[in-house]
């Protein structure tokens, strides 16, 4: 038995890092199928290699709304209900402070990366509200550490994170009684999030970063590096009607203990 026993879920940005160590969660406890949203041929070949009929794979781009119903109806059609969104594709700005950025790059990068991290998020709420309304289901979104403090990022991927925040509470508060909706947020892990087209860093790899995982590990009192199958667990809790029915507007926080880095 399973926490997820019968649960049809879907993850955007399934196709890599911690999306992908979710959807391998769900199906190991007792998910009847997980629809996933990819960006690249090459994610969705993979996936369905790995866990063949157990998952629909749709392939688009999060900031697109008909992309998002697309995704939503796929699910539906396969297995006729969804009862966990986990919204999580997600872009990086690789620490790029406010005046390293021309004008024309923060203006197109704050579309990127609010386009992604923001509306992706919202448009795929809003196409997947209906079937988590009759099913009473839960959303959960990646957040981060940078979602509550500064230093994670430079300031278009932290403002993004914190509107990401204020996005679970309204939506939280939209869809009580019937939804629950609520946030993980990871801190450094290692994935190969990568960085924006407008900021010239779409090939740059957030786990290629120079010492990345032992400066990350040095910075956390929990001494650690996060892999994605860390935060995996706390999905499961939060998606899981009865080990968390009291639980929405709440954000787990993964991030080895940020909140108590000595100054
Ligand atoms: P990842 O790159 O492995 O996963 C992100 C996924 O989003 C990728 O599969 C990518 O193809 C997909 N994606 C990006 N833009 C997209 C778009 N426009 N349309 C569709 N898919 C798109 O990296 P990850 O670290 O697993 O990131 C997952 C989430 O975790 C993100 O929201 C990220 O901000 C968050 N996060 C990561 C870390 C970390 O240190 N890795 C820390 C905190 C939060």
């Amino acid at each position: 038995m399973g926490w997820l026993d019968g649960y049809v879920a879907l993850v955007t940005g399934g196709g890599s890092g911690i999306g992908r160590a979710v959807v391998r969660r769900f199906l190991a406890e007792g998910c009847r199928g997980v629809g996933v949203m990819v960006r690249s041929a090459e994610q969705a070949a993979d996936l369905l290699e790995e866990f063949g009929e157990q998952v629909v794979v749709s392939r688009g781009d999060v900031r697109s709304g008909a992309d998002n119903q697309r995704a939503v109806e796929l699910t539906l059609e396969r297995w006729g209900r969804l009862d966990t969104l986990v919204g999580n594709a997600g872009v990086w700005d690789f620490f790029t402070r406010l005046e390293k950025m021309s004008l024309e790059e923060l203006d197109a990068g704050f579309d990127e990366i609010f386009g992604v991290n923001v509306k992706g998020y919202a448009l795929a709420a809003r196409a997947a509200a209906a079937a988590l309304r009759e099913s009473r289901g839960s959303m959960i979104f990646t957040l981060s550490n940078s979602a509550f403090y500064a230093g994670g990022g430079g300031p278009l991927y932290v403002a993004s994170k914190h509107a990401g925040l204020g996005l679970i509470r309204q939506l939280a508060y939209e869809f009580a009684p019937e939804v629950r909706v609520n946030g993980v947020a990871p801190g450094g892990t290692v994935t190969p999030l990568r960085g924006p087209e407008s900021l010239g860093k779409q090939e740059r790899r957030l786990s290629e970063i120079p010492n990345f995982q032992e400066n990350v590990a040095a910075s956390m009192p929990l001494q650690l590096i996060a892999q994605p199958e860390d935060h995996a667990g706390h999905y499961v809790l939060l998606a899981s009607r009865e080990n968390s029915r009291a639980t929405t507007a709440a954000v787990i926080q993964s991030d080895g203990g940020w909140e108590i880095r000595p100054i």
